[in-house]
């Protein structure tokens, strides 16, 4: 990551390591994916990565079709740490 400006945003970001959910869990993120590029299911994902932004757990990867980045955002319940949904 570069240190760029502050500026304050509220999009903190806080990496996390795909790879250490269970091999099921990243066996369905790989393989059960939406492309909106595509406009098509379970095309699958390539180089996955997951991280947390403003609370939400995002899985990101690209589209093993056309390369068009895909975003999942997680929801999980065990997440540490609470926050406010949708208000
Ligand atoms: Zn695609």
């Amino acid at each position: 990551m570069t240190d760029t400006n502050n500026d304050a945003l509220n999009d903190e970001i806080v990496e996390r390591n795909f790879f250490d959910r269970t091999p099921e869990d990243q066996e369905a993120f790989l393989t059960q994916t939406w492309c909106n590029n595509c406009q098509a299911v379970d095309l699958g994902m390539v180089e996955p990565k997951e991280y947390e932004q403003n609370g939400v757990i995002i899985v990101e990867g690209k589209c093993a079709k056309c390369g068009e980045v895909s975003l999942t955002e997680v929801a999980d319940e065990s997440t540490d740490g609470e926050w406010e949904d949708e208000r």
